[in-house]
């Protein structure tokens, strides 16, 4: 029975080992025939901790696959990665949110927008150019658009880093470093770059509430802490419940994003979303709570 079940086993990984590659397959082969017109950008909340209000979106692409329906990023990123379609599918959604950016602004309603930047990206010299296409086309604020950068773009070659954030913070745009506590870069290194915020990765936020008692969310509000120090502004990330947002705030983080305080949904949606915010008083952390209540 022993040796039935390890074949069973072995059908189950060769069979999801044919799959995943028939999935890589038909992802490179979609992304390379056009399903650019498929992807679509979802925007989530960034609120601040302070006054509730929502300061800015994050955009989060998703592919509107014609049979399987609406697909995450885990989906397909790192087989776009790999057939160089990530920076052309990168260039469109900046230009995409620039531009929904700009429209909001029209309505009176002036959101900060932040992108995604791969770390192949980050190393091109494409980058400056696609940023500022997407800009100029806009006329959006340079100030108002974040590039979302991780940690493993910025610390693999520090002296280039430091080069191309200077050019990019030249012409006003901000930069944040993504996912922070999930990779092992040197932490002093990091912070010595000219960035304005840092992402703290849900993972410390989960480690933080799994830690009982007194001490709970002191790593949280040491790396806080810090970043106050060098005045680089903190967003806690993956906020999904009242205890976290207590947690964050206890912490001294400045932002916070997550799906208590905003679930990532469409263009259309996003502004009566704000409306409704700001007609119930502009205190999204007040009404998340009064919802979980
Ligand atoms: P990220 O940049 O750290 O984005 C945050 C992710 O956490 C998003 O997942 C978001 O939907 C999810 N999230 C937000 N709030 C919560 C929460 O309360 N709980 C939990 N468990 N998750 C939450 P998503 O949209 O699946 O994106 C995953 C990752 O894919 C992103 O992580 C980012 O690294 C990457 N990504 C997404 N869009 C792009 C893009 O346009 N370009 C590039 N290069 N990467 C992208
Ligand atoms: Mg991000
Ligand atoms: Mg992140
Ligand atoms: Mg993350």
């Amino acid at each position: 029975a022993a040796k039935a079940a390890g074949r069973d086993r072995v059908h189950l990984f060769s069979a999801g080992l044919r799959d995943a590659a028939r999935w890589r397959l038909e992802v490179a082969t979609r992304l390379r025939d056009g399903a650019l017109d498929e992807l679509v950008v979802h925007y989530q909340p960034i609120v601040r901790l302070d006054t509730g209000a929502v300061e800015g979106v994050e955009a989060l692409v998703r592919w509107q696959h014609p049979e399987r329906g609406l697909l995450p990023p885990d989906n397909f990123l790192s087989v776009a990665e790999e057939t160089g379609q990530l920076i052309p599918m990168t260039r469109w959604l900046l230009r995409e949110t620039c531009r929904n950016a700009a429209q909001w602004a029209h309505m009176g309603l002036p959101l900060r927008i932040a992108v995604n930047i791969s770390a192949r990206h980050f190393a091109t010299e494409t980058l400056v150019r696609d940023v500022r296409t997407a800009l100029r086309e806009s006329e959006l604020q340079p100030e108002q658009l974040t590039l979302e950068l991780t940690e493993t773009s910025l610390a693999e070659d520090p002296a280039r880093a430091e080069e191309q954030l200077s050019v990019l913070r030249s012409f006003g745009v901000r930069v944040a470093i993504d996912d922070f506590g999930t990779g092992w870069s040197s932490l002093a290194q990091l912070l010595a770059l000219p960035i304005g915020t840092l992402k703290i990765d849900r993972s410390l936020l989960t480690a933080a509430e799994r830690v009982s008692g007194p001490d709970a969310g002191d790593v949280l509000a040491a790396i806080v802490a810090l970043t106050r120090t060098l005045g680089i502004r903190s967003v806690a990330e993956g906020v999904e419940t009242a205890e976290h947002l207590r947690l964050v705030r206890q912490a001294g983080c400045d932002l916070a994003q997550g799906w208590l305080l905003g679930q990532p949904m469409s263009a259309d949606q996003l502004p009566s979303w704000v409306r409704a915010v700001q007609e119930a008083g502009g205190d999204r952390c007040a009404l998340a709570l009064e919802g979980t209540r």
